[in-house]
């Protein structure tokens, strides 16, 4: 058996392929054009800073990635967020405002703290309160998480507390997004009891008396850094990750398949694809135009990481005692999308007397920032940090890293798209899609759908598969 792509999800399948099946003669080899495994988890250590080049962080809510590192013997590396000393803001007419406690990746989970705050007008606050009477969507079609929370709760709600926080973690356009995908949740409570609010005052009772076993933070990370999961992972592959192999192409051949990598002629019973949609489509181009016009029209978008670091004392006394991180309202015009104080969120990620600053800039409606000159992306960058957080000083050492079109776009009609492919694909036994394209860009999203992937699989073979 095959896998091709060694990020997340292609290293996730391997290992669930190889633990869930139980059997010692089931082959995986694992093709990676890289000369490293992890794809778009980097981590460059160097002189104490743990400098994350794409994901900083687990989002707790969602514990299918922690899980995974407890279970390679990395328990002890997580750390958690640092929530009683960092908070998130969003610029807003010329200042950063508090998001109301309670918000969580864009989803409010409890109704006080919103109708309290000023970051929303008092009209904005009466339109919210419209949720508790007006009807439930009599359509079952899907729709932009915008074009959803306006409906439910007011367009100030996505302008200036969901849409900050989704546009920074997709790197994406909140009234593009599929409210099916990127929200089920509260899609769900609109079902089930209409108002928004009251279905989140229902499932917080919920949580409240049932033993939730997610930590209390928000946010965790590792403490070397982010990379020591894929390279763990790795390491269980041995000689079976192929590394600086290239898979070229893929056909079907008696019954089996064929891969070419690095001109090399392998043959599988079954291949899983766990490579961005653009590469799949390519190697399915030669036997399904079909399910490769589906896979070439998945929308991506670009971003730049840009990490700083500071020193104590180039930073103004006040934000010393509080670093916060930032978001940027809808309405505002910025480059940039987030600003995480790393070294404040998280311990460890820089050497004491120092700051680690991470600067997201990009998104849809500026593409071509990450294909600018670095010398670029660090003024544009500093222009943003004087202006939002009255940050004048030069930082100390920069890192840079371009990421063109690496942020999947889950865009209205995502799922249906999604459908379509499995239901092509069904003529081609043999071939399996995983990988952040499809089913969630966070890394549990990754890892839950790469262990869904490996039960698949398995069940191909005729093997029986623990479910849970
Ligand atoms: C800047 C940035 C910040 C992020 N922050 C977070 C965060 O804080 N938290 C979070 O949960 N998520 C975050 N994400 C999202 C998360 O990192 C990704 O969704 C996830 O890492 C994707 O993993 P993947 O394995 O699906 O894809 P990839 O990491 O893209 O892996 C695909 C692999 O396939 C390989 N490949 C491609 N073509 C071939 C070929 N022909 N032959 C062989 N191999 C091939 C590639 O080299 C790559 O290694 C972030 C992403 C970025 C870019």
């Amino acid at each position: 058996m095959v896998v091709v792509g060694a990020g997340i999800s292609g290293l996730a399948t391997a290992y669930y392929l190889r633990t869930l099946a139980t059997d010692p003669n089931l082959q995986v080899t694992v093709f990676e054009e890289a000369p490293r495994p992890g794809g778009k988890v980097q981590t460059v250590q160097c002189d104490g800073f743990v400098v994350e080049a794409g994901p900083d962080s687990f989002f707790n809510q969602k514990p299918d990635a922690i899980q995974l590192c407890h279970a390679i013997g990395l328990g002890d590396q997580v750390i958690s967020s640092n929530d009683d000393h960092y908070e998130t803001r969003v610029w807003f007419r010329g200042r950063l405002w508090p998001l109301p406690r309670g918000f969580r990746m864009g989803i409010p989970t409890r109704i006080r703290p919103f109708l309290t705050t000023p970051l929303l007008s008092p009209f904005a606050k009466a339109r919210m309160a419209l949720d508790l009477v007006l009807p439930a969507s009599s359509s079952d079609s899907d729709e932009s998480v915008g074009a959803f929370l306006s409906r439910r709760l007011g367009r100030e709600v996505v302008e200036r507390m969901a849409g900050p926080i989704l546009s920074a973690i997709y790197a994406g356009d909140p009234y593009q997004m599929s409210a099916r995908m990127i929200l089920p949740q509260l899609v769900e409570l609109e079902r089930r009891y209409r108002s928004l609010m009251r279905g989140l005052q229902v499932a917080r009772r919920h949580r409240r008396d049932g033993n939730s076993s997610a930590p209390a933070s928000v946010f965790s990370t590792l403490r070397p850094g982010m990379a020591i999961l894929p390279e763990r992972l790795a390491q269980r592959l041995g000689p079976d990750l192929r590394l600086s192999s290239r898979v070229e192409s893929l056909a079907p051949q008696n019954g089996r398949w064929q891969i070419i990598a690095n001109g090399q002629a392998w043959t599988a019973d079954a291949v899983v694809l766990a490579v961005p949609a653009h590469v799949a489509a390519k190697l399915v181009a030669t036997w399904s135009r079909e399910v490769a016009t589906e896979l070439g029209r998945f929308p991506v978008s670009s971003s730049v990481v840009v990490a700083l670091a500071f020193q104590d004392e180039d930073i103004p006394e006040l934000l010393r005692r509080r670093p916060v991180g930032v978001v940027v309202a809808l309405t505002e015009r910025a480059q940039l999308l987030a600003l995480t104080w790393s070294s404040a969120k998280f311990d460890d990620r820089a050497p004491t007397g120092w700051h680690l600053l991470r600067a997201f800039i990009g998104g849809p409606f500026q593409e071509e920032l990450a294909r600018r000159d670095p010398t670029d992306l660090l003024n544009c960058t500093l222009a943003e940090l004087r202006r939002m957080l009255g940050l004048y000083a030069r930082p100390r050492r920069v890192w840079i890293y371009s990421w063109p079109g690496a942020h999947p776009q889950m865009n209205v009609g995502h799922l249906d798209r999604i459908g379509r492919i499995e239901r092509l694909l069904s003529s081609h036994p043999g071939i399996f899609l995983t990988g952040s394209a499809f089913r969630g860009i966070g890394l549990a999203d990754c890892v839950r759908y790469a262990r869904a992937t490996a039960q698949l699989v398995l069940s191909y073979f005729g093997y029986k598969v623990d479910a849970r």
